[in-house]
C-alpha cells in the first residue's frame, strides 16, 4: 500500500511517501515545499508541487496532526474530527490551522482514497486525572477543556516501541522515561508501555527548556513583566514562546549546536546549556519517583540523537544502575503511516 504522510506547518509541508505491506516497510520519496505564502501562495498550491513530484500512486494519506483534543487514536477524516481540530486552534495557532487547510485541500486533490488523521495529543490520552488536571478552579476544565495533552506523542509512541523491542520485553511489561529533545523539547513517563505523565501541558509551552520556549516558570512573572514592560498578551506569548528558552539566556542562538560551539567562550552560552541540562535531570528524578522501577531512558530528536556523551552525563547522574540509557532516532512519519496502514488495510 503507498501511503502518503503529510506533516503541515504554518509555512512548510513536509512528506514521506512509504510501500508498506504485511511484508515490510519501504521509503520511497521524502521532501518538503517551503516558505508558503512567498514562494507558493497558498497550501493548496504546495500540495500540488508535491503531487508533481511525486507521480506516484497513492492508496491512503496520513495527516499529522499536534492538537486532536480528545481522540485516543489514528482516526478517518470526518467532520467531527476537523471540528475538533479547529476546536484547538487557539492553544496551537501555528499548528493546527494548517492541519485544517492541508486535510480539506489534499481530500479534494487526492479523492477517493482515505484520509487518516494521526494526533500527537493521542497518546497522552491514558493519563491519570491526577497527572493532566491543573489546580485551577475545576468548571474551567468543565467549560472550556483546560488541561495538560501532551505533545510530540507519536515520536515518544515510536521510541516507546523500539525501546521494548531493544530491551527485548514486551511493550505492556517496560517501563520508560523517554526525551524528546529537538528545537521543542518534551519528556514522558511511560508505565507499562502507556503514558502516565508528559511535560508539555495545555499547549507546547510548559515543561522543559527550549530552543525558544520557556518551559516552566511561575505565572506570576507573567503579568509581572507586562506591566512593568507595557506588554500586551500577543506580546507576552511571543516573549514565551519565542524569545526565551536557549536563545533568551544565551542570547547567541536558539539551536544546540551553536549554544554548544559559544559555550566555550560565552559565559551566558554555558548558563543556558547547564539551565537546559539540569531541567532535564530534575524531571528525570520526577518521572523515576512516579514509576518507581525504570527500564531505560530514551533520548531522541536532534540534540538527543546527536549528544550521545552530553546525554549519557546526564541520565548516569540519576539513574539507578540497573536502569539502561538508550539513544533512538525517530521517525514519527513512519508511526504515521504504520497507524494509517494499520486502520486502512
Ligand atoms: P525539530 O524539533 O524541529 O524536528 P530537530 O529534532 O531536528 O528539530 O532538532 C533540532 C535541534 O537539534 C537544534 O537545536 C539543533 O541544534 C540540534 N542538533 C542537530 N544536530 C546536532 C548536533 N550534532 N549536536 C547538537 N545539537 C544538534
Amino acid at each position: 500500500m503507498f501511503i502518503l504522510v503529510l506533516n503541515s506547518g504554518s509555512s512548510s509541508i513536509k512528506y514521506k511517501l512509504f510501500n508498506i505491506s504485511g511484508k515490510g516497510e519501504m521509503l520511497l520519496d521524502k521532501g518538503a515545499v517551503e516558505r508558503i505564502g512567498q514562494k507558493v501562495p497558498t497550501h493548496r498550491e504546495a500540495l500540488a508541487v508535491i503531487l508533481d513530484k511525486l507521480h506516484s500512486r497513492i492508496d491512503a494519506v496520513g495527516h499529522r496532526v499536534v492538537h486532536g483534543g480528545k481522540f485516543r487514536e489514528a482516526t478517518l477524516v470526518d467532520k467531527e474530527v476537523i471540528k475538533e481540530i479547529s476546536r484547538f486552534s487557539e492553544a496551537v495557532p501555528l499548528h493546527n490551522p494548517a492541519a485544517v487547510m492541508t486535510i480539506t485541500e489534499s481530500m479534494k486533490l487526492i479523492s477517493r482514497v482515505p484520509h487518516v488523521t494521526v494526533f500527537d495529543t493521542a497518546f497522552y490520552q491514558t493519563m491519570p486525572e491526577r497527572a493532566y488536571l491543573y489546580a485551577i478552579p475545576y468548571r474551567y476544565h468543565e467549560k472550556y477543556r483546560v488541561r495538560k495533552y501532551g505533545f510530540h506523542g507519536t515520536s515518544h509512541r515510536y521510541i516507546t516501541r523500539q525501546a521494548a523491542r531493544i530491551l527485548k520485553k514486551s511493550i505492556d511489561r517496560v517501563n520508560l522515561i523517554t526525551c524528546h529533545l529537538g528545537n521543542g523539547c518534551s519528556i514522558t513517563a511511560v508505565e507499562k508501555g502507556k503514558a502516565v505523565d508528559t511535560s508539555m501541558g495545555f499547549t507546547p509551552l510548559e515543561g522543559l527548556i527550549m530552543g525558544t520556549r520557556s518551559g516552566d516558570i511561575d505565572p506570576a512573572i507573567i503579568p509581572y513583566i507586562m506591566e512593568k514592560e507595557g506588554m500586551d498578551m500577543n506580546a507576552a506569548m511571543e516573549m514565551l514562546n519565542k524569545k526565551s528558552g536557549l536563545l533568551g539566556i544565551s542570547g547567541v542562538s536558539n539551536d544546540m549546536r551553536e549554544i554548544i560551539k559559544a559555550a566555550r567562550s560565552s559565559k551566558r552560552a554555558r548558563l543556558a546549556l547547564d539551565m537546559f541540562v539540569y531541567r532535564i535531570k530534575k524531571y528525570i528524578g520526577a518521572y523515576l519517583g512516579v514509576l518507581g522501577k525504570v527500564d531505560a531512558v530514551v533520548f531522541t530528536g536532534g540534540i538527543g540523537e546527536n549528544q550521545a556523551g552530553l546525554m549519557k552525563k546526564i541520565s548516569g547522574g540519576v539513574l539507578p544502575k540497573n536502569s539502561k540509557t538508550l539513544i533512538i532516532p525517530t521517525d514519527e512519519e513512519l508511526m504515521i503511516a504504520r497507524d494509517t496502514y494499520s486502520l486502512v488495510s
